[in-house]
């Protein structure tokens, strides 16, 4: 209403007063009005921003944690936080044992809760099955629950409820709710992928530790018996067997190479690798590990320079991994650069490391195939490189062998001109 009087003058107001009012107590009607809408939806403006913002930090959390559980954890208190409520639990359906399985709670009625309802429990039930949000009042100060499924591809996959003592929940807790249950159907199923993924990796490292261990023993025997076969220390050959038992040599040497690879690989991810770590000197790493490899260069006419400074420090590394990590990338340079190629290897100080590098005037790595350098059983397509011996093992390897000693690997490579591996190791001391 609007009120206008005067105490001392009587019959003051006339018909066109009234008039005058009305029409200004209806403007005024329209502008109250047209100022509470605004603040109104400024205020559910202010509320969706609010809760976006939320969404985005609970999506931050759960994305940071492919723990399943940690998720789940995530999940029930950030539930419990938004709807104002005293308590509240995730839980997913069993399929197999036809249960809901409670898999988190948040607040201090969860030491009450059993660990399983029945699929058919009452309210939880037809949540499930209608795949629809339940809102129950608090009667008599009773206690107000909201509960909500969790779907995933139509599915109801489990539900969160949350509950509080007297007051009731609000329809915005019912959407925030159901918000959220979409954002953790996501993020459980990236945690479910993420834990398959690793369960079936680790079967595979075991699969890999125990073959290769396997294997070791009977081609032990095969070298050991060829190479007195070949000796003669059996009986006479002759020129055609000596040569059979030369090729079978060098395939047991190449089964070898292969199944030392893959026992490396198996205790690297498994983290059972052993290193011995001490100063190593990279010069003297090199020239022990060239003795090998000059064969094979000479044998493909390659010029080899080597330009390590006699100061370059001692690294704090793995003698024997540094001569494995040479050992692969001065072999990658020698077979994939062609007869009368040139190899170049050189060492510098940079900060608290050494730096390496191997460089060659090879087949070089096209741009694709850089990306791809240092995964597991990656080799090129170039038939130059499908012409030699290899597992596409050695490069996965290296990297792993360095990382894990602290250092760093890179590669840069033009097709057609040549290819520069460069690694890192800390200085010792
Ligand atoms: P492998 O030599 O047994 O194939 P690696 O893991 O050592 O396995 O190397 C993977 C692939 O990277 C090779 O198959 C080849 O395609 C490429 N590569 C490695 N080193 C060189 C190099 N120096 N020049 C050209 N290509 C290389």
């Amino acid at each position: 209403v609007v009120y206008v009087d005067n105490k001392i003058r009587a019959g003051l107001f006339s018909e066109a007063h009234l008039k005058l009012l009305a029409a200004f107590a209806s403007q005024a009607a329209v502008a109250v009005e047209n100022a509470r809408l605004y603040t109104l939806t400024d205020e559910a403006l202010r509320g969706r921003v609010a809760e976006l913002q939320t969404m985005q930090a609970i999506d931050r959390e759960l994305n940071a944690h492919l723990n399943f559980e940690r998720v789940m954890q995530i999940t029930a208190e950030r539930g419990v936080r938004g709807t104002g409520a005293a308590a509240g639990w995730i839980g997913l359906m069993d399929s197999e044992a036809n249960v809901l399985r409670v898999i988190a709670g948040a607040g201090p009625a969860d030491a009450a809760r059993p660990e399983t309802y029945p699929a058919d429990a009452p309210l939880l039930g037809s949540v499930l099955a209608q795949r629809k949000p339940a809102r129950l009042a608090a009667t008599l100060g009773g206690t107000a629950r909201l509960i909500v499924p969790v779907l995933r591809e139509g599915r109801a996959i489990g539900l969160i409820e949350v509950e509080r003592p007297k007051a009731n929940f609000t329809e915005e807790a019912e959407a925030f709710l159901a918000r959220l249950a979409d954002h953790a159907a996501i993020a459980i199923e990236n945690a479910r992928l993420y834990e398959a993924v690793r369960q079936a990796n680790d079967a595979k490292s075991q699969f890999v530790s125990v073959v290769s261990h396997e294997l070791k023993l009977p081609m032990t025997s095969i070298k050991g018996y060829t190479d007195i076969l070949r000796q003669g220390m059996a009986g006479p050959v002759n020129d055609q067997q000596r040569q059979m038992l030369n090729t079978i040599r060098s395939n047991v040497d190449r089964m070898a190479v292969l199944v030392s690879d893959l026992s490396d690989i198996s205790r690297i991810e498994t983290g059972r690798l052993k290193l011995e770590i001490g100063p190593v000197s990279i010069a003297q790493a090199l020239e022990e590990t060239l003795v090998g490899l000059r064969p094979s260069i000479e044998g493909k006419n390659q010029s080899l320079t080597i330009d390590v400074p006699p100061d370059l420090p001692s690294v704090r590394a793995d003698r024997s991994r540094v001569m494995q990590i040479l050992t692969n990338l001065i072999n990658n340079a020698n077979k994939y650069t062609p007869a009368g190629g040139r190899l170049a290897i050189g060492a510098t100080r940079a900060g608290g490391f050494a730096r390496v590098s191997i460089a060659d005037s090879g087949i070089g790595i096209s741009p694709e195939d850089q990306a791809k350098l240092f995964s597991q059983f990656f080799r090129s397509d170039d038939p130059a490189v499908r012409d030699q011996m290899g597992w596409g093992l050695g490069l996965s390897i290296t990297q792993r062998l360095i990382e894990i000693q602290g250092g760093e690997i890179s590669a840069t490579s033009e097709s057609g001109k040549g290819s520069t591996f460069s690694f890192t190791l800390p200085i010792s001391g």
